[in-house]
């Protein structure tokens, strides 16, 4: 038997669940507040400039090609390049380490900062694949949907066996003497939202899914994602409807009736809630949770650059460090203010992808982390906004940026908040700052109404484009065996 079923929300996460569902029979209704589909992901185009706002680095491209198999899709829609330099790090000192895939010049590149460090490379890459391997087996693949599976036998040894208690930031530092490679592989925290000193080591598993799996690149831009999901979500019959918002969960004796859509009340059997589950309260008509800054993942000042020359030396990824790093999550974590002298990181897809690349013309994306925060007038100001620029040309050797910039667009936090639904404009939802808020996400199925599901970044297994995808496999077979369960 099929059900009516909502999605609220086209993210990664709303598209991936309907096309599921819809391919299981079910009939789909797909609402999207905004004019286009994406979410954090999308495609913005102006004065000849075109980027990709959010995903950026983008990994396990086979978890979307199992996505279009289901729609009967060509992967071909879906083009993934893999990139055979991931990014190049810049040290305050002026030294520099690409990470690359390849293990051997890998190490060849760690032993110009550390020998002890590059001959440590091999022994982390294999904790890190365990520590992949074991939460892929117990975690990833586990909906965490009924009291069976958190009695699984063998749960409690594997969760034992992936460094829970063990911030990021020590686990780094058991296997590498430089400072400036440990610098390089704590930022997976900020993959995460959260920071190295308080997140679980586990989330290093990273580590094995870049180097281990690729890191990979889509000709285009990361928005051709959406070009391929849409399209797989129309040929599964999943009605999209964009400029819809919902506005309400509507339930009687906590069990799921419908919601209220553009004023009108619409029976459903089941809703998936795809966008962030700290927001998705107010579906709900409770308040918004108050929650301390250290529970929330944190955001980011994006300056999207059109540019009026090239920089033939700027690969497609590039991260440029501070001095101290320790800084940078004070700032975001008890401060709440962008760090003073901030990790900046760009993107130049241009690099690698010659359909971007337009003669004598860049795109950039430019990510500076920021607080989650839903009133940032104080920082985000006209003087922090050319502090940035200077920054861009003095520490990143983007010479002559200001005066050939044609467009500049910045994205704070609170306008991701308003465009997506992010709480106080956090990337993640809650953040990873802890054991607990690390691996306990928001559970798939409501404690508070029967027949109402989440999906995406906010929930079980967390946020990044792979994660959601794998979360929306989850979620679309939970809301599946409930609609068997019901008829
Ligand atoms: C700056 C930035 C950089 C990132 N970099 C990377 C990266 O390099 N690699 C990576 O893998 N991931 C990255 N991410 C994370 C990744 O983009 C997200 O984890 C993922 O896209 C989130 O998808 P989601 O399904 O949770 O939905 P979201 O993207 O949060 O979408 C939710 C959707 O719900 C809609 N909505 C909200 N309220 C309503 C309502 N009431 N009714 C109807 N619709 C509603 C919103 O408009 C939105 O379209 C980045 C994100 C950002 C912001």
């Amino acid at each position: 038997m099929t059900s009516r079923i909502a999605i609220i929300g086209a993210g990664i996460g709303g598209l991936s669940a309907s096309i599921r569902l819809a391919a299981k029979g079910h009939t789909v209704d797909l609402y999207e507040k905004n004019a286009e589909v994406g979410g954090k992901l999308w495609r913005y185009e102006n004065a000849g400039y075109s980027f990709s706002y959010g995903p950026s680095t983008l990994t396990m491209p086979w978890l979307f090609h199992d996505l279009l198999d289901v729609a009967e899709c060509p992967s071909s829609l879906l083009p993934y390049q893999r990139l055979r330099l991931h990014h190049r790090n810049h040290f305050a000192d002026g030294s520099v380490l690409d990470a690359v895939p390849d293990r051997e010049q890998m190490q060849d590149n760690l032993a110009t900062l550390s020998a002890a460090d590059a001959r440590a490379w091999p022994l982390y890459l294999a904790e890190t694949k365990r520590m992949y391997e074991l939460s892929q087996s117990h975690f990833f693949n586990n909906s965490f949907s009924s009291i069976r599976h958190y009695l699984h036998r063998g749960l409690p040894s594997a969760l034992a066996r992936v460094h829970p208690l063990l911030p990021m930031q020590s686990f780094h530092a058991r296997y590498f003497q430089d400072k400036r490679v440990r610098m390089s592989l704590d930022r997976y925290a900020t993959y995460v939202g959260s920071s190295p000193a308080q997140t679980p080591a586990t989330i290093a598993l990273i580590a094995h899914i870049e180097f281990g799996t690729g890191v990979y690149y889509l000709p285009g831009g990361s928005a051709t994602l959406l070009d391929a999901l849409l399209h797989a979500a129309v040929k599964v019959g999943v009605n999209v409807h964009t400029n819809s918002p919902v506005d309400r969960v509507l339930q009687r004796h906590r069990s799921l009736t419908g919601i209220r859509v553009r004023g009108e009340n619409v029976p459903y059997d089941a809703v998936v809630i795809g966008f962030d589950a700290l927001t998705a309260e107010t579906l709900f008509d409770r308040p918004l949770p108050a929650l301390p800054v250290q529970a929330v993942s944190h955001s980011g000042l994006v300056a999207l650059l059109g540019v009026r020359r090239e920089y033939p030396d700027l690969p497609h990824h590039s991260v440029f460090f501070p001095q101290t790093y320790e800084a940078e999550f004070q700032a975001l974590f008890r401060d709440q203010k962008v760090p003073e002298n901030p990790t900046i990181y760009i993107c130049n897809p241009a690099a690698s992808d010659a359909t971007l690349s337009h003669h004598g013309r860049t795109s950039l994306f430019v990510l500076i982390n920021a607080p989650s925060s839903s009133d940032n007038s104080e920082w985000a100001t006209d003087d922090m906004k050319e502090r940035i620029l200077q920054l861009l040309e003095r520490r990143c050797h983007l010479s002559d940026l200001r005066q050939n910039l044609d467009l500049c667009q910045w994205v704070t936090p609170v306008d991701l908040a308003r465009r997506t639904g992010a709480y106080r404009g956090s990337i993640y939802g809650p953040s990873s700052n802890g054991t607990r808020r690390a691996l306990m996400r928001t559970p798939m199925v409501s404690r508070h109404c029967r027949g109402v599901f989440y999906v995406g970044g906010s929930t079980h297994p967390g946020g990044g484009t792979p994660m959601v995808a794998i979360g929306a496999k989850l979620a679309a077979e939970v809301v599946h065996a409930y609609s068997e369960r019901r008829h």
